[in-house]
């Protein structure tokens, strides 16, 4: 837009001096065209070809009016250049109210081999601006509503994935809770049969029915906890010397039942010279049991590498399954509170979408760090990096 406005200012200059010509009737004079007599040695100045004698009263009237009719309404310092004797033999000053004052006028002395007038316009830079301030300040308005206008949308977009997990989050609850507890009903029901003790076989089984689905809702409750534990920010670390090595070895052994259940192989690559870590063993526990756990829960037939190697830092240690993957547009929502991936209307698993947050939460506290490589289809690992202390 200012290049725009600086040419029609220049456009509305030549076309002044056009007008002066024929006002001073000299345009005849000048077979050319009025681009080629008029010269533009700097951004501010205009030389116009102007053969001399020429009086100076008319020409400062007669220039004033052709400004004023072509809309240019700033300072415009004037300079009768003689060739022969090579300066200025007037100079004059007409101001953008039209009033005469006492300036100075000060028109660079350019040398040319021809007669000319010069116009030299001081403050053409910031008349051009004043042109332009409606459209700046109408650009800035635009500019703040658009920014307003983003953030509000950003923060709908934000509170609907809000309600949305949230919402997510009281079904997956209800139902991983709804469904053992309908179970020891249903066995407590049996149990009480008066006749049950008749039958031992079946007394075992119901009561063994009990057992498991108290044990499942005992581990969701847990989880929760720690979760709800760590969320109110009071996650205080009792660091010990850790053996990574056990830790693994003990976390598999906790997930024993449902390595079982899903008939799933692992292989391990423990090939960290120095398995030893300063951290707090509990919460290391949790975060390779969650990384486990979802290896597991996300594979159909589970292969699952678990590997540990030296680096710099402290000591990598991963986790690799041949599951579902993650698409890429998911690998960063999935350390978000409550969320889980979808596929199509319904979920692969059961789950909270708390995990990954948690091993997060406790990984921060150590100064680790965790990343996922993900192939959809292909599988998933996760790597997790830990400072020795
Ligand atoms: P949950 O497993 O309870 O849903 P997590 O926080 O552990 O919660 O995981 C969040 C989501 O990340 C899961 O719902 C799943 O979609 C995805 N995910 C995690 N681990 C894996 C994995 N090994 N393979 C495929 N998807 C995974």
């Amino acid at each position: 837009m200012y290049r725009f406005e600086q040419k029609e200012f220049d456009r509305s200059v030549v076309k002044s001096i056009g007008g002066l010509y024929e006002d001073l009737d000299v345009s005849a004079y000048y077979t050319s065209h009025l681009n080629e007599l008029i010269e533009k040695p700097e951004q501010h100045l205009y030389l116009a070809h102007l053969t001399l004698p020429v009086n100076n009263d008319t020409l400062v009237s007669y220039l004033q009016d052709e400004l004023d009719d072509f809309g240019v309404f700033t300072d415009c310092h004037l300079g009768v250049y003689s060739a022969a004797l090579n300066k200025y033999l007037y100079t004059d000053v007409l101001t953008s109210t039209g009033v005469r004052e006492k300036i100075k006028a000060r028109v660079p002395v350019q040398a040319r081999p021809y007669d000319y007038i010069a116009l030299y316009f001081p403050n053409r830079r910031q008349y051009i601006l004043s042109q332009m301030n409606f459209l700046i300040t109408s650009s800035a308005i635009l500019l703040i509503v658009l920014v307003l206008f983003s953030a509000g949308l950003y923060y709908f977009y934000r509170q609907k994935f809000l309600n949305e997990t949230q919402k997510d989050f009281i079904h997956n609850f209800t139902h991983e809770f709804k469904t053992p507890v309908s179970v020891i009903s249903l066995a407590a029901d049996v149990l009480t049969n008066k006749n049950i003790i008749e039958k031992p076989a079946k007394l075992a089984t119901y009561a063994g029915i009990v057992k498991y689905q108290s044990d499942y809702l005992h581990t969701q409750i847990e989880k929760l906890l720690e979760f709800a534990y760590t969320e109110s920010g009071q996650l205080h670390l009792k660091k010990e010397p850790v053996n990574i090595h056990q830790v693994i070895h003990e976390a598999v052994n906790n997930l024993a039942p449902l390595i079982h259940e899903k008939n799933a192989q692992l292989t391990y690559d423990l090939n960290a010279v120095d398995p030893m870590l300063q951290a707090d063993r509990g919460y290391i526990l949790i975060v390779i049991t969650n990384l486990v756990d979802n290896a597991v829960k996300y594979s159909k037939e589970p292969h699952i590498s678990i590997a540990t190697k030296d680096s710099g830092r402290g000591l990598i240690f991963s986790v690799a399954d041949n599951g579902i993957g993650i698409e890429k547009k998911e690998l960063k929502k999935i350390f978000r509170k409550f969320y889980r991936v979808r596929s199509g209307d319904t979920y692969v698993t059961k789950g909270f979408g708390l995990g990954l947050i948690f091993v997060k939460t406790i990984l921060d506290a150590h100064g680790g760090k965790i990343k996922v490589e993900s192939l959809p289809g292909k599988g998933s690992t996760f790597i997790v990096e830990l400072p020795r202390h």
